[in-house]
């Protein structure tokens, strides 16, 4: 056993997901595999089975805590790296249908022999979010988007929101103090089709603080947006 699997599992209790012996065992696979990768590409800063269980599994968990997925929900996780949240979710649904969207070909390498280690099928895409946005089989066409430590929420509300229907949610993962972050980008949450639902601040046991920010998709997005990216950075939404 690599990961702590019994605090693993108190800590998913602890946000209502219960864990069964199959999901234990492909989080141990992963983290496994997470720091032996690690040695190699450098994936993450968190190696310590300790610290992947709380800050890397258990924090991708704490999404299921305040969102609620559907059966069969369709969710793109969008700039993934090395699968967090979108890995994890999966691992403790495998009913959902995930996209897991990286610029980083070499993660997406990672991504796909864990996935083979672990015995779940996940869609690969490596693209950058603003094209996929654009791209027909993507645009409009997932029940949720979910995103982890990626962009200022401004400019990832336009990464995320033009790959969710009407009617499905943007869920964006924030650390510790993101209030400016989350005002600053109310006006582009609406030019995007979105509506800011709720905003979940908590404790991640002794990780510290955190934020959930659940944004409806309530119209569809304007054809332009996500547009290319150097404009996207040189003239955010404001
Ligand atoms: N979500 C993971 C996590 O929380 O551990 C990875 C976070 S890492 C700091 C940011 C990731 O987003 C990188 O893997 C990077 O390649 C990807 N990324 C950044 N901008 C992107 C974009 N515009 N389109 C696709 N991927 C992007």
């Amino acid at each position: 056993m690599f990961i702590p699997l019994q605090k693993l599992k108190e800590y998913a209790l602890s946000f209502g997901v219960q864990l069964d012996d199959t999901a234990l065992e492909r989080f141990d696979i992963y983290g496994k595999l997470l720091a032996e990768w690690n040695e190699k590409i450098n994936l993450t800063a968190i190696t310590d089975p300790e610290g992947i269980a709380l800050k890397h599994f258990a924090d991708s968990l704490s999404v299921l805590r305040y969102c609620e997925i559907p059966e069969e929900a369709r969710i793109i996780d969008v700039g993934t790296g090395a699968g967090f949240p979108g890995l994890a979710l999966l691992i403790s649904r495998p009913d959902i249908k995930l996209t897991l969207l990286d610029s980083t070909k070499k993660k997406l390498g990672v991504i796909e022999d864990i996935l083979k280690n672990i015995g779940l099928e996940a869609e690969i895409l490596h693209s950058r979010a603003e094209e996929a946005g654009q791209n027909k089989l993507y645009r409009e066409k997932f029940d949720i988007a979910t995103a982890r430590a990626v962009a200022n929420l401004r400019e990832l509300s336009e990464y995320c929101l033009p790959f969710v229907k009407p009617g499905g949610r943007f869920v964006s993962m924030k650390a510790a103090k993101a209030g400016e972050e989350i005002d600053g980008a109310e006006k582009a949450i609406t030019v995007l089709g979105g509506k800011t639902e709720s905003i979940h601040n908590f404790e991640l046991f002794e990780a510290g603080e955190r934020n959930i920010i659940i944004i409806k998709k309530i119209s569809p997005t304007i054809a332009k947006y996500p547009r290319p990216s150097a404009k996207i950075a040189k003239n955010p939404l404001e």
